[in-house]
């Protein structure tokens, strides 16, 4: 039985704080193959992807015009945002209180394959597609956007501890003993070591939030005597066990970083304060840690990414760290850029040429763009995308999505139009872009999870993780971190691995 028809069984979050479940993270028992070029083509991407959302970032007058001007009078998510900000910035507000941002992207893509939309890519295809490399030279498999990720991206360490599985799986021999076994003679698989890439995402993360608390610098407040980096989480956390090995590599450097966690809400009302000169102190509560506060050199918002979090007491929340003088991981500026909006609003003509310095650049970024139209009822652009989307001779070849986060918010294909004609007001219809299907290749493979283990047709999907710093246009940092690859049943639309529809996942590299 697929994930698709036991989605039901999501884990739903505990309310009760003295109990806490666990789940299995959910894993491809294969690696899957991925052609090498292009997984080597989305880590070079990476810096010019981070080097964009900076920029953009900067551009307050930009971002308003272009993403949250449309979305004001239907998203309330972006209201919210923008209020935040307006304050924030407000002599009432104080302004921003730092003038140093950083950024943990990452951008996810897909293996696209260019085909008229009425042939159908069969599995034997996608095999010869992906054995074939030079396939991906030849542009018969190119590296589409799903879409750019600017808060709280999850899935990093998970991401490590599956590919150490596999290349422990490698090295041990297991899967030519079952190759071996299946076919009764001695037999050599093609999964190797050299063909599985090493990750050291826990490393990667780590070290990005290091060099942050470094660029913060010492101590600035009488009351503190350290400064450590504050990890936000959601309560009733279930992204626990992806948050804390950052955590521990953090504590576990030569040079050790201070590193607490905090739930968004009132844990951090009551937790923390701003001093006169806006250092924001907290009160750790750890045995051997006194009365002392730490001075936060680094908040690492792993929540505040859905809009239920905002209520008053959240938005009160965010308001304390952005007034902060810690750099923020991300800022609003920086969060509203996780829009998919966003990634619409940059198909313009002239964007990408105004924030990029070198035809290349634009060019490659480009190259990862599939059609992007916006809902509204007033350009013609967004008239054209009303049509597609209501016609159901078109509809299935596009996504429906609006600017939220978390999973479980898009519409797919033949859905879209009874979605939208069931939605009363045509008018909320521009709280939404839509989006070309990319059509990933299809291969087989094994996947694990809590609902059994279940051979089948599988597609996967690559993140790779970026890192940057900047202060006011100038890019003090900017690297390519880690990347994770997530698999999931052919016929599945979502992906989100916590909430059961995708695995973990390894390339094997061809
Ligand atoms: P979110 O992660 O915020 O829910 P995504 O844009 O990542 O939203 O969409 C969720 C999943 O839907 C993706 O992980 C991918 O599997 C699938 N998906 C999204 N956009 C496309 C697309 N254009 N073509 C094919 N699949 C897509
Ligand atoms: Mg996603």
């Amino acid at each position: 039985m697929h994930l698709k028809h036991i989605s039901l069984n999501q884990p739903q979050p505990s309310h009760n704080i003295t109990s806490s479940s666990s789940y299995p993270i959910s894993t491809s028992i294969f690696p899957t193959p991925f052609p090498k070029s292009l997984f080597h083509h989305a880590h070079t991407l990476q810096p010019i992807y981070n080097e964009l959302y900076a920029r953009l970032s900067d551009n307050e007058s930009w971002l308003y015009d272009a993403v949250i001007k449309p979305l004001l009078p239907v998203d309330p998510f972006a209201r919210i945002l923008w209020e935040i900000q307006l304050l924030v910035k407000s002599k009432r507000g104080g302004g921003y209180g730092s003038d140093t941002s950083m950024g943990l992207f990452r951008s996810d893509y897909m293996l696209h394959v260019p085909r008229d939309y009425n042939e159908e890519v069969e599995v034997e295809v996608g095999n010869s597609l992906l054995d074939e490399s030079e396939n991906a030279q030849q542009g018969l498999l190119q590296l589409k956007q799903v879409e750019f990720n600017t808060i709280a991206c999850a899935g990093g360490c998970h991401a490590n501890k599956v590919v150490d599985m596999h290349r422990y799986l490698t090295r041990t021999g297991v899967y030519d003993d079952s190759l071996s076994r299946a076919n009764g003679e001695e037999r050599k698989s093609p999964i190797t070591l050299s063909s599985l890439p090493t990750n050291e995402n826990i490393k990667g993360l780590a070290d990005s939030l290091a060099t942050a608390h470094d660029i913060y610098g010492p101590v600035r407040s009488d009351l503190a005597t350290k400064t450590g980096v504050l990890f936000v989480v959601q309560p009733n956390n279930f992204n626990v066990a992806d948050e804390l090995p950052i955590e521990y590599a953090l504590w576990d450097r030569e040079s050790p970083v201070p590193t607490y966690r905090v739930e968004w809400g009132d844990d951090v009302l009551e937790r923390t304060c701003l001093s006169g000169n806006r250092e924001l102190l907290f009160y750790p509560h750890l045995q051997g840690e006194g009365s002392k506060p730490v001075e936060i050199s680094v908040v690492y918002l792993r929540a505040g990414l859905e809009v239920h979090e905002y209520d008053a007491v959240g938005i009160a929340c965010r308001v304390r760290l952005e007034q902060s003088r810690a750099i923020k991981c991300p800022s609003v500026l920086g969060h509203v850029l996780t829009f998919k909006k966003v990634q619409q609003a940059l198909m313009a003509p002239g964007v990408l040429e105004r924030f990029l310095d070198s035809e290349e650049k634009v060019l490659a970024i480009r190259d990862t763009f599939v059609g992007m139209y916006p809902m509204d009822g007033d350009s013609e652009e967004g008239r054209f995308a009303r049509g597609l989307a209501t016609d159901p001779e078109t509809a299935w070849r596009y996504i429906l999505k609006p600017s939220l986060e978390g999973g479980g918010h898009n519409v797919y294909g033949e859905d879209i139009p009874g979605f939208l004609l069931g939605m009363g007001s045509e008018s909320e219809w521009g709280r939404y872009v839509l989006m070309e299907r990319i059509r990933p290749p299809v291969v087989g493979n094994v996947l694990m999870s809590r609902m059994g283990v279940e051979e089948s047709d599988v597609v996967s999907e690559l993140g790779v993780f970026g890192f940057c710093i900047w202060k006011k246009g100038e890019i003090l940092r900017n690297e390519t971190v880690g990347w994770s690859l997530k698999t999931k049943f052919a016929d599945v639309d979502e992906m989100s691995v916590v909430k059961g529809f995708g695995c973990f996942d390894t390339p094997l590299l061809v």
